[in-house]
């Protein structure tokens, strides 16, 4: 019955678990690195933005105060001489130089002057009393209309003195003690004062620095731009600036359509606004630097998963490979072991049952796994337990196989005779260790058929060697005997008998009667040298011969007259013979010196046999002894009826 192997428990579902480990590995371990990339990414740029947003707002601060003391300096100094200027009309000369020290000592100021109810130059800080009259500047005109003492500045305005120059002109108005209009003093600040303080500013190419009077006009902006000079309309001024004078946001800049983050704020005691607007780029341009090397490192990292993820792919793979093949090579095995007739098991040291192979179900009736455990000696006959004791204790080293054939005991309780195959299954340096690896093979029927075969081979042997009709031995096993004893033995002698007158006996008494009769003789002689050393033999016909090795010829007479005695006291009446019974005659020979082989022996045996016969039958005569005297029977009496010459066969 072919036994089936269990299915491979691996198999796809181990390939695609492997395939899901290395991909979620990569996945989770790619995760991971740009997880913790775009957070520190994140968190960078968020710090990067409010540490800029913070030195924005710092700036805007300082520039604030910067253009606030700018003009307090030169409201101040305006407010002494509108004082004066309130009572008297000072003295040219004097109030000029008065008025060149003012512009001396504020950098700020470009000049400084005083003009007249009608806008005609009265006082002025430059060399030249300037000629052009101011009366159709809108500043002029606003303090001529509006009775109002406070500082104004003006728009940027072209220089009427020095056409190259931008001068925003801070005046006042003059108010004569009876509160009529008295002119104006106008300072004129250059355009570049401002400039040059704000280019000192790292704000990054796209950066700037405005400002602008509160109605919205802008005063400066550094760097220069040819955009709107009206801001009035900007979120700054419909929106941010109506909910605090301070702030900052992030915009799409109206000059330049650039992202930036801006920041302003009012300047205190003056309608000015200051702006400085930095774009998002500048400002996350560190942060660029670091996301730059941060990726660089992920990337690094990223290939180094990737190189992971193939090489555990790799490793999976050979892995799967390996164990496929072995799950593949053990499947052959077992199917080898549980396929074959042949039951295969393993031995531990101490003679347990380590493996029992499938095939012993079959084969002996037993479950593999009932026997694993127990003792190899358990279901052995127990006369051959010793035997396969020593079959294991013959094998000296792991090529040497020992066979012992021996009886096992089936779970019926019957006994198989099986021929076990020993071999040891590890090196037998460690005889604790030790195991055997065994083979066993049911041979019960093999051993039937060998005993039958035996028993058969021991017949025909024995029938090769047996005369058929008297069960003696016949004459080629006797020439045999005689052979091999004759050239061991120094004495040695044999004895040849004819049963006298047998012919007539025949005649008389029939072919079957006959037969009866030779075999009665027959056994008369196989008693004889029954469990001795001799053998008797049919050698033909009627006649019969004895070997006796280590037997001199004496002694082989009296074993010859024995046997002749006994075939008379048989009493088998032979009326063709005169004594009325059958009687037989012997030739008697033992080896001598002169003795040329076994077969001269036979004949002197044959030559005396023949002198029996002459000499009247019945009678046992010794080869040495012919022609020196003839023994004769003392008990039974002899007749003459053998005439002189006649041969004995
Ligand atoms: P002698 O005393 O001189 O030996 O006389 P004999 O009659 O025995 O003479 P012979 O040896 O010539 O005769 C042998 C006879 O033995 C001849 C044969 O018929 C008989 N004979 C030989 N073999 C067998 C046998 O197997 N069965 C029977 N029934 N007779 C046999
Ligand atoms: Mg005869
Ligand atoms: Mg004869």
């Amino acid at each position: 019955m072919p036994h089936r192997n269990p299915p491979d428990p691996g198999g796809p579902l181990r390939r695609v678990t492997s395939t899901a480990v290395v991909i979620t590995f990569a996945l989770v371990m790619t995760a991971c690195v740009l997880g913790l990339m775009a957070w520190k990414a994140l968190d960078a740029k968020k710090a990067a933005l409010a540490s800029g947003s913070a030195d924005i707002q710092n700036l805007v601060h300082s520039l604030s105060e910067h253009a606030s003391h700018t003009l307090q300096a030169v409201d101040i100094a305006m407010a002494g001489m509108v004082d004066l200027l309130k009572y008297r009309d000072p003295e040219p000369d004097r109030f000029n130089k008065y008025l060149v020290e003012t512009v001396k000592t504020l950098p700020q100021l470009r000049g400084i002057g005083v003009a007249d109810a009608k806008g005609n130059w009265n006082y002025s800080s430059l060399p030249e009393q300037p000629r052009h009259t101011i009366s159709d500047r809108s500043y002029f005109a606003y303090h001529r209309d509006t009775p109002d003492s406070a500082l104004r500045i003006s728009e940027l305005l072209q220089s009427r003195i020095d056409e190259q120059s931008s001068l925003i002109v801070l005046s006042k108005r003059i108010t004569k003690l009876d509160g009529s209009f008295g002119g104006v003093v106008a300072a004129a600040i250059d355009k570049d004062y401002f400039n040059r303080f704000y280019r000192t500013f790292q704000l990054g190419p796209d950066g700037g620095i405005s400002l602008i009077r509160s109605d919205g006009t802008l005063l400066i902006r550094w760097p220069a731009s040819d955009k709107s000079k009206d801001l009035s309309r900007t979120d700054l001024f419909s929106k941010h600036l109506k909910l605090s004078s301070v702030g900052s946001y992030k915009i799409i800049s109206p000059f330049d359509g650039i992202v930036k983050y801006f920041g302003y704020e009012e300047t205190p005691q003056y309608p000015m606004v200051v702006t400085v607007a930095v774009s998002e780029d500048w400002l996350l341009s560190e942060w660029w630097k670091g996301l730059r090397t941060d990726a660089l490192v992920a990337g690094v990292l990223l290939c180094m998963i990737l190189m992971l993820a193939a090489l555990l792919a790799l490793q999976f793979r050979f892995r799967n490979k390996i164990e496929r093949a072995l799950r593949e090579r053990e499947a052959h095995y077992r199917l080898l072991a549980n396929n074959i007739a042949d039951i295969i098991i393993l031995i531990d040291a101490r003679s347990l049952l380590r493996y029992v192979s499938q095939s012993v179900e079959p084969v002996l009736g037993f479950r593999a796994k009932d026997l694993t455990g127990k003792s190899c000696f358990d279901l052995v006959h127990p006369e051959d337990r010793e035997s396969v004791k020593q079959a294991t204790t013959r094998l000296r080293d792991v090529a040497s196989v020992s066979t012992v054939v021996f009886r096992h005991y089936r779970a019926d309780g019957t006994l198989a005779w099986v021929e076990s195959k020993f071999k040891l299954a590890t090196e037998p340096s460690d005889p604790a260790r030790t195991e055997f690896l065994c083979v066993i093979r049911d041979v019960t029927e093999r051993k039937r058929m060998e005993d039958e075969l035996t028993q058969l081979n021991r017949r025909l042997t024995q029938l090769a060697a047996t005369d058929g009709l008297t069960d003696l031995t016949n004459r080629r096993t006797f020439d045999g005997f005689l052979r091999r004893e004759y050239e061991t033995c120094e004495e040695i002698s044999v004895l040849l008998f004819d049963i006298d007158n047998f012919k007539g006996y025949n005649d008389t008494y029939g072919h079957q009667a006959g037969d009866r009769c030779l075999q009665a003789v027959a056994k008369a002689i196989g008693d004889a040298t029954a469990n001795t050393s001799g053998l008797s033999a049919r050698y033909g016909g009627e006649e019969f011969a004895v070997v006796l090795p280590n037997t001199t010829e004496d002694a082989a007479l009296k074993v010859a007259e024995s046997i002749r005695l006994t075939v008379r006291a048989l009493g088998i009446p032979n009326t063709a013979s005169s004594r009325g019974y059958i009687t037989i005659s012997a030739g008697v020979a033992g080896r001598n010196r002169s003795t040329l082989d076994e077969a001269a022996l036979v004949g002197e045996a044959d030559t005396a046999l023949y002198e029996a016969k002459r000499l009247g039958r019945n009678r046992s005569i010794v080869y040495s002894s012919l022609e020196l005297q003839y023994v004769e029977s003392a008990s039974i009496q002899h007749d003459d009826e053998f005439a002189p010459g006649e041969r004995a066969h």
